[in-house]
């Protein structure tokens, strides 16, 4: 734990494992409420003089945290597919993405500007500044150890608040090894304080309950964020939540079936499924299934499981045992609901897979409204396919779920293009796009996906309050 600048010993501490290997690779203080209300103390002492810095000061920090992250990619991209299981491509992207976050928000953090606005009044001038919101209370997921944590810290860091971060307990290390760099790169004591905690529940309690805290961030699942929210509603904290996915894929009739199917196996096996913005629902028009399918199913009978340190290795582990039974109970729904197994649907324990949680990359087809996976967010290797012959209902249909994040279009017809980006809603769609994700790009989701933006523009907004000043001159 890194608590007011200075890396606590514990005497209560937790295992951490290779979710591909069983093997215990570290173990981590575990926090208390009485830690975490200790880190936000700090933070709030910190704050009077971090808020006052400048912007050029603080942007500083950042860059020679980017700077760092970089020199250290290998290293951390190694860190994060021991203790998360992706591949190490993968790893190494996610360290890059994660070091963009510090790099963009180096830069916004001197565009923080104000604005004055003209008034009716001939004696009164109106202007506009924004001032950080405070204390920051964050809770981060495992499924995008390093990124989930920059995409955070940086714009609070950024916009002059303190941050007191809790991250997954099943990825500390990451975390660890990231507030190193914040430390090496000269963020002052109290500027950014790390608890870590085996039982999650008493450090966000103290977020949302100590009055010191301003904000909470989390990034996680629904049911979590919604607890979070209720608990943070008598003091009326602001929020940003980015929370589960439940992704439409449509592959419209023009489109290339065989691109197309390209580009949906990739981006639903990322992170072996483990993502927010994976693909949950693939609609494909009945007239280019045929194909679709074929590629499709070759190109998943050719994805290696395994322990990501190996280089042909495509599909890491899931996280735990509990995701490998929420993912088989999905598949074995589905088929006893007629869909049709084209690949996978078993758990894998072949030889070196024995002590992982290695679930088979699987293709469902004919998947139907009955099926728990039409509803369910899968968070695991498992595509499944819909057909679709009207395109005149296919909106509604991929809008029929209470989540909001992130949804995919192919067509080669620009005004179908057109019509469908502005008809879903989500906050996130790639149209002929398997990435629309980047630093520079607002992320986040509608209705039940969250509240706020990350990264972009907006990502540092949610960091600062507006505060208007009328002058009578
Ligand atoms: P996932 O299903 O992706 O693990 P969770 O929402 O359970 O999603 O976890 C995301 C983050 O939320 C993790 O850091 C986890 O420790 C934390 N978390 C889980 N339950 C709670 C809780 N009751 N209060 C605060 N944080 C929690």
């Amino acid at each position: 734990m890194f608590i007011n600048g200075e890396w606590r010993e514990m005497t209560d501490t937790f295992a951490v494992y290779n979710p591909a290997t069983g093997e215990e690779i570290g173990r981590v203080g575990n926090g208390r409420s009485s830690q975490a209300n200790e880190a936000i103390q700090a933070a709030h002492t910190a704050l009077a003089s971090w808020s006052q810095t400048t912007a050029y000061q603080r942007s500083e920090v950042l860059y020679r945290a980017y700077q760092l992250m970089l020199e250290r990619k290998k290293a951390l991209a190694e860190l994060m597919t021991r203790e998360q299981g992706k591949p190490l491509k993968a790893s190494t992207f996610e360290v890059q993405y994660g070091a963009d976050f510090l790099l963009w928000f180096a830069e916004e953090t001197k565009r923080i500007y104000g604005e004055t606005i003209p008034s009716a009044r001939a004696d009164q001038r109106f202007i506009v500044a924004h001032q950080p919101v405070g204390v920051v209370g964050a809770i981060t997921p495992w499924n995008y150890p390093i990124s989930m944590i920059t995409r955070k810290v940086a714009p609070a860091l950024a916009a002059g608040c303190t941050i007191v971060l809790k991250p997954a307990e099943a990825t500390p290390l990451c975390a660890i090894a990231i507030f190193e760099i914040l430390e090496e790169a000269g963020v002052p004591a109290g500027v950014a304080n790390l608890v870590t905690a085996l039982d999650p529940a008493p450090i966000g309690h103290a977020f949302c309950t100590n009055p010191l805290v301003k904000k909470i961030t989390f990034t996680g699942s629904t049911a979590v964020g919604k607890k979070l929210a209720q608990d943070a509603a008598p003091q009326l904290k602001r929020m940003s939540l980015e929370l589960g996915g439940h992704a439409p894929f449509i592959v419209f009739d023009d489109a290339d079936p065989v691109h197309a199917a390209k580009g949906a196996s990739l981006v639903k096996f990322l992170n072996t499924g483990q993502a927010c913005i994976s693909p949950n629902r693939i609609f494909v028009h009945r007239a280019i299934m045929e194909p679709f399918l074929k590629t499709f199913s070759q190109r998943v009978s050719r994805m290696v499981a395994g322990n990501g340190m190996n280089a042909e290795v495509a599909i890491g582990p899931l996280v735990n045992e509990a995701a490998i039974e929420k993912v088989d109970e999905q598949v074995r729904d589905a088929v006893a609901l007629g869909a049709t197994l084209h690949n996978g649907g078993i758990r894998l324990t072949e030889g070196a897979l024995v002590d992982g949680y290695f679930y088979a990359p699987t293709l469902l087809s004919g998947v139907t409204p009955a099926m728990r996976i039409y509803r369910e967010e899968t968070f695991g290797p498992v595509a499944a396919i819909i057909p679709f012959d009207d395109e005149d209902d296919i909106l509604a249909l991929a809008n029929d779920t209470h989540y909001g994040l992130a949804a995919y279009v192919y067509t080669q017809n620009l005004s179908k293009a057109v019509r469908t980006f502005e008809g879903l809603n989500f906050g996130i769609i790639g149209i002929n796009d398997i990435n629309p994700t980047s630093a520079a790009a607002p992320f986040g989701g509608m209705k039940e996906s969250g509240l706020g933006r990350e990264g972009a523009r907006e990502g540092i907004m949610e960091y600062l309050e507006t505060k208007l000043g009328g002058f009578v001159v």
